[in-house]
């Protein structure tokens, strides 16, 4: 089979196109990048490929966007042993189960341990550990807030820690209310900084169009660094498109 491959890029889009023996267009964006790939027919021109991807364009940012809202949920039996994450760095849980209050300690910077009664279910655990996830954020996020909103020259009215399955971070620009996703407790604060810079340029621009993209620029050049590291997840997911 012959394959050929170059980059094109359309509007602000880099496009890697690849020439095979097939018989249709397929569009790809891949996770979690964002790359958009493009198999082509042998006979098909860059200026098909080109129109293909333009008219396109809605849904390559709509799945390119979804990257960026989508967290990768892992769920866990809450168990001795395991690997938690709290703000980027990697503890080993221990359960101690005793008698009296639920409490959540961390202990010589690696153990992560995790007091419950004694028969404590899991979505107990999971519910308490969540508690103090919360309460950890909570306890970041002013100082971070007051840092970004100088920075980016907006502020949020009001902001809030819940848990959300397909989102990230969330903005509702008139009320200019901030929701944050409480698994970013376990990535990198920078993480959650980028979160909270992203929600705050939606005070300027409500999509993720070049606008957005300049003020992210702007504000917090390295924003696709962590927007990748907030989106690596194991195993690749494509999203396929046949254009024919
Ligand atoms: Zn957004």
């Amino acid at each position: 089979m012959r394959i050929n491959n170059r980059m094109i890029r359309v509007s602000d889009i880099e496009v890697q196109v690849v020439r095979k023996d097939i018989k249709n267009l397929y569009l790809r964006v891949h996770r979690p990048d964002g790359r958009v790939q493009v198999s082509a027919p042998l006979h098909v021109t860059d200026d098909d490929v080109r129109l293909a991807v333009t008219s396109r364009l809605k849904w390559i940012r709509k799945k390119q966007s979804g990257f960026y809202h989508q967290p990768g949920q892992t769920r866990q039996k809450i168990v001795s042993g395991e690997s938690h994450y709290v703000f980027g760095r990697r503890y080993q849980l221990e359960v101690v189960e005793r008698r009296g209050r639920h409490e959540v300690l961390l202990n010589n910077h690696s153990t992560l341990s995790l007091y419950v009664s004694p028969g404590t279910t899991r979505s107990n655990r999971q519910r308490v550990l969540n508690a103090w996830y919360r309460d950890q954020m909570k306890d970041r996020i002013p100082a971070l807030l007051e840092k970004w909103q100088i920075v980016v020259g907006k502020e949020a009215a009001e902001w809030g820690v819940k848990r959300m399955k397909t989102r990230w971070g969330s903005c509702n620009i008139n009320r200019r209310r901030i929701w944050l996703n409480l698994e970013l407790a376990s990535k990198p604060v920078e993480c959650l900084e980028y979160v909270l810079v992203h929600e705050l340029v939606h005070l300027y621009e409500r999509y993720h169009n070049d606008n957005f993209k300049r003020y992210m620029d702007a504000f917090m050049p390295e924003w696709r660094v962590h927007r990748d590291t907030l989106n690596q997840r194991k195993g690749t997911d494509l999203f396929d498109l046949e254009i024919k």
